[in-house]
């Protein structure tokens, strides 16, 4: 106990000496990130008022009134001309679950799916019908073009009018080879929403994903849950009939079943799919398939401001934080049917308030234009920070960073802060130098596998490019240490993520670690609004080439 109070003492003095020798301008600023402040943001939006804050319902009209009033009172322009909220249209997409039907046949067998337990389907066209006959069915390994892996599984392939199968995750997980894409951990390249978008720059009629347990990162279940309700998806102007007409996932039996029709050996195959060299076999069979979805085209808001920089006013760092959660559940038998999202995101949007109050109060202003930016339709797929990237009211090529917050530490002070995608840019190198002057360390995000880096908005701007850092909470906690930090992060997913259990406890939370982890978040994004540099992906970085393109 007396070693953890020195730590504790030891930590604090070399925060004070920090303040007060090297930074003494910004402690002003540093000052306004506080417990009491961000006590009183997430109280409101995470309180029941706000109704769980869904896109394009009453829970929205009060989430953006709110943000627009802090927005004002920190002092922030409009960041969208007089407006600070950026409109987005969305389309709601629902498959009638028992209008398909979906067969596959070979010379001798007929295979028909039954929707949930072998198959779930969708489209993402606004199109009332989908019908497809006789589809030749090719099956393409993990999905992938990636060139900077030297790898494409398209390779010679014409798929036109044809059914693509492919796994899901990357020749790297499945092998565990180092040599092979990010070994164990998930690259992009393995991340279903990405095998979808290959299908249909790709020109194939479907694309149907083999769910493996493992590979995904989650049971059957949670496909089943996704897959058979309605969807969110921004609305393009061509009906996004670009994509695939229709987007599927099976089951792995489903999967060794169509393997077997075609006279082949599922695990032989799979595993071959895994190594350098594999190349797509034509499968003996077809795939006719039809169902009816409906729609609803509706709108929601991202919530943007600008603190104009004092002489780089035209070049930006973005801080992002989602406001959207998942509102109200209709059929809940019993208790709470508000999912609050206290945690995930209140404390991620009280977060960049907060931050915003310190930019403001600083006695020099900063040299470049920081922006503040909470998207709407994080939960529904990156929606909101997806349409910003593709419509931005900045230039991205004068964005030198984006910081994001989504879900931040409620557990007490850490040693250790997460960094997702750790090593990718360089990005890390300022968020390293303010980590160790405070005395901490950083980690890379817990579960790479699981492709975790891929599920928040920081992601919709690396995609195009833009380098981008997400923060997360550590787990080595300075009272109770690391394997307590790991185990309450666990126990708090199981038990409160995406449930209306998700509430704000002032009483149980400590805001502590919270109040430290920001400080940190701020002064990073000084020391970058203090440069004219624009940091880049590192070399061998996907992102990479998208962000040379728009600096030439
Ligand atoms: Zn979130």
């Amino acid at each position: 106990m007396r070693n953890q109070i020195f730590v504790v003492f030891l930590i604090s003095s070399l925060l004070l000496v920090r303040c007060s020798n090297s930074k003494k301008e910004v402690q002003t600023a540093l000052d306004k990130i506080n417990a009491d402040g961000l006590k009183e943001k997430i109280s409101i939006l995470a309180s029941d008022d706000f109704k769980g804050r869904a896109p394009s319902t009453l829970g929205e009209e009060r989430t953006i009134k709110y943000l627009e009033e802090q927005f004002k009172k920190i002092g922030l322009q409009p960041g969208n001309g007089n407006s600070y909220l950026q409109e987005i249209p969305f389309v709601k997409i629902t498959t009638e679950l028992n209008s398909i039907a979906a067969v596959i046949k070979s010379k001798n067998e007929t295979l028909n799916l039954s929707v949930p337990k072998d198959f779930v389907v969708g489209t993402t066209r606004v199109v009332d019908n989908t019908s497809l006959k006789n589809s030749e069915m090719i099956f393409a390994g993990y999905g992938i073009v990636a060139p900077e892996y030297n790898w494409n599984d398209y390779a010679g392939l014409n798929v036109k009018g044809k059914t693509v199968v492919v796994l899901v995750n990357d020749p790297g997980f499945a092998t565990g080879d180092k040599n092979l894409f990010n070994g164990k951990a998930m690259t992009y390249y393995g991340r279903w929403t990405y095998k979808f978008e290959e299908a249909a720059r790709q020109g194939a009629a479907g694309l149907i994903i083999i769910h493996e347990t493992d590979a995904a990162g989650y049971p059957w279940s949670v496909v089943e849950n996704s897959w058979t309700g309605t969807r969110f998806y921004l609305e393009t102007p061509d009906k996004n009939m670009s994509n695939c007409e229709f987007n599927g996932w099976v089951t792995t039996e489903t999967a060794q079943k169509i393997f077997e029709m075609s006279g082949l050996d599922y695990k032989k195959e799979i595993a071959s799919a895994a190594q350098r060299g594999f190349k797509p076999i034509i499968l003996s069979s077809n795939m006719s398939i039809s169902f009816k979805s409906k729609f609803a085209y509706t709108k929601s808001n991202n919530v943007i401001g600008v603190l104009p920089g004092k002489e780089l006013a035209d070049e930006y760092i973005i801080y992002s934080a989602h406001w959207d959660h998942f509102g109200v559940r209709p059929n809940t038998a019993q208790g709470d049917s508000i999912l609050n999202g206290a945690l995930d995101n209140a404390t991620g949007v009280a977060g960049i308030l907060q931050v915003a109050e310190a930019f403001a109060a600083l006695p020099q202003p900063q040299k470049r234009s920081i922006i503040f930016l909470s998207v709407t339709g994080e939960e529904a797929g990156l929606l909101g920070s997806d349409y910003y990237a593709k419509h931005p009211l900045f230039p991205l090529n004068k964005t030198a960073a984006v910081i994001n917050l989504d879900a931040l530490n409620i557990f007490g002070k850490t040693k250790d802060i997460t960094l997702a995608g750790y090593k990718d840019s360089g990005l890390d190198d300022y968020a390293e130098k303010v980590i160790k002057e405070y005395g901490r360390y950083v980690v890379p995000e817990p579960t790479p596998e699981k492709g975790t880096y891929f599920r928040s908005d920081h992601f919709s701007f690396a995609k195009v490019g833009v380098p981008s850092l997400y923060f997360g909470s550590g787990m080595d906690n300075i009272e109770h240490g690391k394997q307590w930090g790991l185990d309450q992060s666990a126990k708090w997913l199981r038990e409160n993520y995406h449930k209306p259990s998700d509430e704000y406890k002032p009483d149980i939370w400590k805001f502590d670690g919270m109040v430290d982890d920001l400080k940190i978040i701020f002064e990073v994004g000084y020391d970058l609004s203090m440069t004219n540099k624009f940091p880049n992906w590192l070399e061998g970085s996907p992102y990479k080439a998208n962000r040379d393109a728009m600096m030439k």
